[in-house]
């Protein structure tokens, strides 16, 4: 009789565990959205994210997840680990289940165009996230940073660390670009040669490797060993007769990273041989921990809590019929429409600022910096 009641009491949990369940989030990357929002009316929203190895989409996913929830959506987030195939599969399997809206995050900006086709036939609208969906019309939105301010913040700093206007130099930069695949990185690349190129033009700025063009140095899907590798060649082929590297332009902060791991091998750092100036973007923890210990320079740090709230705005504003709000309909050409934009606001970190602009606004904890 004890031992029925304590099997009755057993079952009795199980069932009120399974009951409770719903919130299995899979390796994956799978957010079932948990049981609040599956009661919800607000709809499935997929959430493409392309990949887990930089944290700064972790946090993209994050947000948009939570901020979905709260609103009563339900949410399936995928990363698709920079393989492209995986994500335009993992896009057709949230048309598949239903999904009422997309907000996609492309690893190839250029590669989308036939899945796209499939959603619109469904009737699902798509959010274009940070990075610009190329040759495709069914793009509704696109919600993203001020990507030609970010190449500025990161090249003006080069200029004011190096006292340029002031300084007759020559000193000597090495330049890396994002990945050719990638729409933003042609603005980063373009908003600092705004900034620098006169003083190259002047030779005030010199590239001893005379790689001068985005194509050189480019750095496929963002990979910070590959930047690495390149800059131990241009280290061991351009600064072998004494020359030093004052400064690098880097587009990414795993670039960044990669670039003075590349550095330190060959001594910068220590003895008398500085770091150059070099500069990052997406303050990921990582970097800012790097600021800290005064290797790299600086980042520009991108709010994902605004992005995820545009991007929100946006899809409401698809399922609800109505128009979002915007602040560019110009410059996002996808070489088949200009997509109505909303840039936020990139901010430059470095040393000075780092507790003001990540920790003091709740972005990192003390606890993540230790
Ligand atoms: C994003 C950057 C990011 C880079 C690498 C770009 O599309 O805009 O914030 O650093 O991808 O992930």
């Amino acid at each position: 009789m004890k031992k029925f009641s304590l099997l009755a009491l057993l079952f009795g949990l199980i069932l009120f565990l399974a009951a409770c369940g719903g919130d299995d989030t899979t390796d994956g990357g799978t957010d079932d959205g948990g049981e609040e929002a599956s009661e919800s009316e607000g709809g499935l929203i997929g959430v493409a994210m392309p990949t887990k190895s930089s944290q700064r989409w972790v946090d993209d996913g994050n947000n948009m997840v939570e901020q979905l929830e709260e609103l009563g959506y339900e949410t399936d987030l995928q990363y698709a680990e920079d393989d492209v195939d995986k994500q335009i599969e993992q896009i057709e399997n949230m048309i598949v289940k239903g999904a009422d809206a997309l907000v996609i995050a492309s690893i190839d900006g250029t590669a989308l165009t036939n899945v796209l086709e499939k959603a619109n036939d469904q009737g699902i609208q798509v959010v274009s996230y940070d990075r610009l969906i190329m040759e495709s019309e069914h793009v509704t939105y696109y919600a993203t940073f001020d990507n030609f301010q970010v190449g500025v913040l990161q090249a003006s700093y080069i200029e004011e660390a190096l006292d340029l206007p002031n300084q007759e130099g020559p000193f000597n930069i090495e330049l890396f670009g994002g990945s050719p695949d990638d729409n933003n990185a042609y603005f980063f690349w373009d908003g600092a040669m705004s900034v620098l190129q006169p003083y190259i033009d002047e030779g005030k700025l010199v590239i001893q490797s005379e790689q001068t063009e985005f194509e050189q140095a480019a750095t496929m899907r963002w990979d910070g060993n590959t930047a690495k590798s390149r800059m131990e060649n241009i280290l061991s082929s351009s600064y072998s007769d004494g020359e030093t590297v004052d400064a690098v332009l880097s587009p990414y902060d795993g670039i960044s990273r990669g670039v003075i791991q590349a550095l330190k091998g060959v001594g910068y750092g220590s003895g008398d041989l500085e770091l150059p100036v070099i500069t990052g973007q997406d303050a990921e923890l990582a970097s800012i921990k790097s600021i800290i210990a005064g290797e790299q320079s600086q980042t520009v740090f991108k709010d994902t809590r605004d992005l995820a709230a545009v991007a929100i705005d946006m899809t409401e504003a698809i399922l609800n019929g109505e128009e979002a709000e915007v602040n560019d309909t110009e410059t996002y050409d996808n070489n088949v429409k200009v997509v109505p934009t909303y840039l936020v606001e990139p901010v430059s970190v470095d040393i000075d600022n780092y507790q003001e602009v990540v920790m003091d606004s709740g972005y990192y904890s003390e606890d993540e910096l230790e």
